[in-house]
């Protein structure tokens, strides 16, 4: 290898494993080189232009070049660089985000944990379930509800809530104890001929019935991305939710919402629990927290929750549980800073109005002989390619025309993201209307000619 090589494609092939990458097919192509952003464009080495929309994933709210983050982060460096919160410490920017985050989110969260990723977050709030159910003498009551092609990250404990194939395939996942419902997508999972209510009715009993076989007293938490996205961009059926917090009420088991891509106005509303109307115990947040500027999520919870876990602490002498840069200084600094910016620009506002409009918008493209359903909700979209329309069948092998369309968006100067043969589109919430026909003009040509692919 030579460690010199002036081609940064060559260094990479050389010297890395990717991420979410076939690794055999990366060394024949190559990674596309991001080299800067600006608004809701990317640029690659060669000065070529993107739309970004998929917001990077799924998480650049203001846009790839928003100065007031740059400075937050400079300011905090200068400050202080680094500081943990461990053993009593604090400072100043953990302390008012945390303040900010339980102002914003729904009545009743009102406690912060902070991590660096929605993964780790999620194993927080796995392990703060076990701990808190070990405090209060139900050590039984250990296991988790989550959905098939549910989302939740790739860590030992996250990983396992996830419910796709390829984060469990060779990693020896599910390693902790947890069930996997129906995935609440009518068009996929619908039976031949029942109705949307029919088949929320369906999923609410099958819930039930595995609360009662393995025993409510089993049962930690259910966990669920208000609307399922990086599994395909998925909204739930109507009475979904209501039905599933009426269970969780009813059983004592802890709700959990996972906003991490919902959060911060992406449905166009607050939050994705906000938008179904459901009031969760628990909600994951990160991704729009900082716009990813800063790897940064937080963990918001009831103080029913904290008491439990403090009363503990109490007992046993502390809450062994933390990471070195849980509430880092310039991650929460630049997270305060960007929720600032959502407010004062009232960008969830903004992905209200352009969620109609990009939602509206790719509704023409239903008839398209290649897509078989167009879905979504504010700025987060999602169209199924099918072999047949009529039949829904999918194509064979799953992903092969996703990922033509993925590629062929590249050459149209657009970034989205195929989940096996589901176009996602997810933008900075910062879009106008103008960005928002050319979005849906642009996938109007990939349709069209992932059509010419395909015949
Ligand atoms: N939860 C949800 C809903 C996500 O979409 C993601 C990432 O896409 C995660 C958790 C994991 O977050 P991270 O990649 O920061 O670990």
């Amino acid at each position: 290898m030579n460690k010199l090589s002036n081609s940064l494609a060559q260094a990479d092939i050389a010297t890395s494993l990717h991420p979410y990458t076939n690794a055999r097919r990366h060394e024949e192509k190559g990674p596309l080189v991001i080299s800067r952003g600006k608004g809701i464009h990317v640029y690659d080495e060669h000065g070529k232009e993107y739309i970004e929309a998929l917001a990077g994933l799924w998480s650049v709210a203001v846009g790839f070049d928003e100065p007031r983050l740059v400075e937050a982060a400079h300011k905090q460096m200068q400050a202080l660089p680094y500081y943990h919160s461990f053993a009593h410490k604090a400072h100043e920017p953990s302390i008012r985000l945390a303040e900010k985050l339980v102002e914003m989110t729904p009545q009743g969260l009102d406690r912060v944990f902070f991590t660096s990723s929605g993964s780790e977050a999620n194993d927080t709030v796995v392990k703060m379930a076990w701990y808190m159910n070990n405090a209060l003498g139900r050590p039984e009551k250990k296991k988790f509800l989550a959905r098939i092609k549910g989302y939740h990250g790739i860590t030992v404990a996250s990983g396992s809530l996830t419910g796709l194939p390829y984060n469990h395939m060779d990693f020896d996942l599910p390693a902790i104890p947890v069930h996997h419902l129906t995935c609440p997508h009518h068009y996929r999972f619908g039976h031949e001929g029942e109705s949307e209510a029919e088949f929320t009715q369906r999923l609410l009993a099958e819930a039930e019935e595995v609360i009662l076989r393995e025993g409510p007293e089993t049962i930690a938490g259910f966990i669920g991305e208000p609307l399922m996205a990086a599994g395909g961009v998925m909204p739930p059926p109507a009475g979904y939710w209501k039905g599933i917090e009426a269970l969780c009420r009813k059983h004592d088991i802890l709700l959990i919402a996972d906003e991490v891509i919902n959060g911060f106005g992406r449905l166009g509303s607050s939050f994705g629990a906000v938008h179904y109307g459901f009031t969760p115990d628990i909600m994951v947040l990160s991704k729009q927290l900082t716009s990813s500027y800063m790897p940064l999520a937080a963990v918001v919870f009831s103080e029913k929750v904290y008491d439990a876990i403090a009363d503990n602490t109490g007992r046993i002498g502390t809450f062994g549980h933390g990471f070195t840069a849980s509430g880092h200084p310039v991650a929460t600094a630049v997270g305060l800073e960007n929720l600032k910016i959502i407010e004062e620009r009232d960008l969830m506002g903004n992905a209200t109005r352009m969620g109609a409009r990009l939602q509206e918008g790719l509704r023409q493209y239903a008839d398209h002989p290649l897509v078989g359903e167009v879905r979504g909700a504010g700025l987060i979209a999602g169209l199924e390619l099918v072999a047949d329309k009529t039949s829904k069948r999918a194509f064979d092998p799953v992903g092969k025309v996703g990922l033509a369309a993925f590629e062929i968006g590249h050459e149209e100067g657009m970034i989205i993201r195929n989940v096996g043969d589901t176009l996602a589109l997810c933008p900075p919430l910062i879009v106008t209307e103008g960005d928002i026909d050319e979005i849906v003009a642009r996938m109007g040509r990939i349709l069209d000619r992932t059509q010419d692919h395909v015949s």
